[in-house]
């Protein structure tokens, strides 16, 4: 039965004199969709000082006549002696994102999260300003590409977009190694457990382009090379596997194979490894990619990295099950204005079955368009793919005068609380910005108007989260921000599309 909208619309209002900023629903049996109480923004971990590498500069490896001294990485000892913030990844993807957009890092134990990097640290500086990185829209979907390609087999997740939730790692990529007081010749450097080959979680590591040079291909590899340092990867002497300093004729992807450690000569492998075999380490220390066990599902096209025109954009997903049969298929979408949960026999998206191939239609693709999907077989096995990113039409830009507004979401937590978490990065070119408010449109077309609440000192990021009423459907929403000086802006309309 249809109740009157001029009482729906009430909701959020009745809720804002009940207290604060919770929105419930107006009577059992009438879900709507709420925000949450504002988090408080996560204490950032004392920055205890690390001892400055000793001697400075030492892990720069000497410089070799014969080869472009560009490509060398590093990597910084670090201790971990349980100080740190402590993240339980036991069983869990691990998230490596993918920094383009610089920023300012402090010193001190590894937390990327909180933009806390014990490279800074082992710099003997306070902080460091990265700038962006001088990438093409098209370069870096490359890059990207690569990049997740290089890790596809683990269970280690590459993203482009700053996961809401701490615990991921962040590979800097922009500017010149001077930035962090090194010498021009280190293409890229990160953090090591050498004593103890544990995985250091929320690790901060860099490469620089300017260095490198405008080979995607070794940008990729160094980027791999310093990722897998986190995950305890010395340098090998394998000459087709990223962890290596040696040339190679072709792309250096990680190797099933033992291989001496060293730079240009063979040395002890850390941790007493008698040698290193680059698959089997990242195997035991981030786990394999899929459940065996469970339904094999991957994506088929669009191939990743794929420029195309915007509008209809068809994602064809193959799923089969050895044990029983497919029940679910689910897409998970986002782009510069639609994020999207689809099941191919849901309603969101249009979706077509052929055999073994499910076709799913996002009708108005635009930007930078990234998706996985997800299947469910008969005898309760799921699996996910992994992320592709494709390029519909022109990247956007959202400019509205002296604020800036970048909007992102995270549905990665939907599928268990049936929470929409909106993110806002917002700069202002005049004073501060001193508010923003998510006007959140449910599937009824009902507005609420909800303050966002400030990520933390320091950062430009602002988060609400919307817990969604169990009701399949669109929801949309604008975020709206004001600044010292007057001036207001509102983002473009962003459209959320949900099969349960
Ligand atoms: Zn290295």
């Amino acid at each position: 039965m249809r109740r009157p909208l001029a009482l729906l619309l009430l909701a959020p209002s009745l809720a804002l004199l009940a207290g604060g900023c919770v929105y419930g629903s107006i009577e059992p049996g009438d879900p709507v969709d709420y925000a949450l109480v504002c988090a408080l923004p996560a204490t950032a971990p004392s920055s205890t000082a690390l001892a400055p590498m000793s001697p400075p500069g030492a892990f720069v490896p000497a410089a070799d006549p014969a080869r472009p001294a560009a490509i060398r990485t590093g990597y910084v000892p670090i201790v971990q002696d349980g100080e740190g913030p402590i993240f339980d990844m036991t069983g869990v993807a691990r998230t490596v994102y993918l920094n383009r957009n610089g920023g300012t890092l402090s010193g001190g134990y590894d937390d990327a999260a909180h933009n806390v990097s014990s490279v800074v640290a082992g710099t003997g500086r306070g902080s460091v300003t990265l700038p962006k990185a001088n990438f093409s829209d098209k370069d870096w979907l490359k890059f990207v590409s690569c990049v997740s390609d290089e890790f596809s087999r683990f269970n280690i997740q590459i993203v482009q977009d700053r996961p809401a939730v701490a615990g991921f790692m962040m590979q800097m990529v922009g500017g010149s190694p001077s930035a962090l007081g090194l010498p021009q010749a280190v293409g890229g450097i990160a953090p090591i457990d050498k004593n103890g080959c544990a995985v250091i979680e929320g690790a901060v590591t860099f490469i620089f382009p300017d260095s490198l040079g405008g080979s995607l291909d070794v940008n990729c590899e160094a980027a791999a090379q310093e990722i897998a340092h986190a995950f305890s990867l010395d340098h090998e002497l394998l000459a087709s596997d990223p962890m290596t300093y040696l040339d190679f004729g072709g792309h250096k992807v990680f190797q099933d194979q033992d291989a001496s450690c060293g730079e240009s000569k063979s040395r002890g492998c850390i941790c007493k490894r008698p040698q290193q075999n680059s698959v089997k380490i990242l195997s035991e220390k981030a786990g394999l990619f899929q459940d065996a066990n469970g339904p094999m599902v991957a994506l088929t096209s669009p191939a990743d990295g794929a420029s195309l025109s915007a509008g209809a954009l068809p994602i064809t997903v193959h799923a089969t099950s050895a044990t029983g049969s497919i029940d679910r298929v689910t897409l998970h979408y986002h782009d510069a204005g639609n994020w999207i949960v689809a099941d191919c026999a849901g309603h969101s998206l249009p979706c077509r079955r052929s055999g073994d191939d499910f076709t799913f239609t996002v009708p108005g693709a635009r930007g930078l368009a990234t998706f996985h999907a997800e299947a469910a077989d008969s005898v309760g096995g799921v699996n996910v793919t992994h992320t592709r990113t494709v390029l519909a039409g022109v990247g956007e830009n959202p400019d509205t005068g002296a604020i800036r507004i970048a909007v992102s979401v995270n549905l990665g937590s939907f599928a268990a609380t049936r929470q929409v978490a909106l993110n806002a990065t917002i700069t202002t070119t005049a004073g501060t910005i001193d508010e923003a408010t998510v006007l959140w449109t449910d599937r009824r077309g009902a507005t609420s108007s909800n303050p966002m609440c400030p990520a933390g000192a320091g950062t430009n990021g602002w988060t609400r989260s919307i817990q969604a009423a169990p009701t399949p459907g669109e929801r949309s929403f604008v975020v709206e921000a004001d600044d010292s000086e007057g001036n207001h802006a509102a983002s473009a309309r962003f459209t959320i599309l949900l099969d349960r």
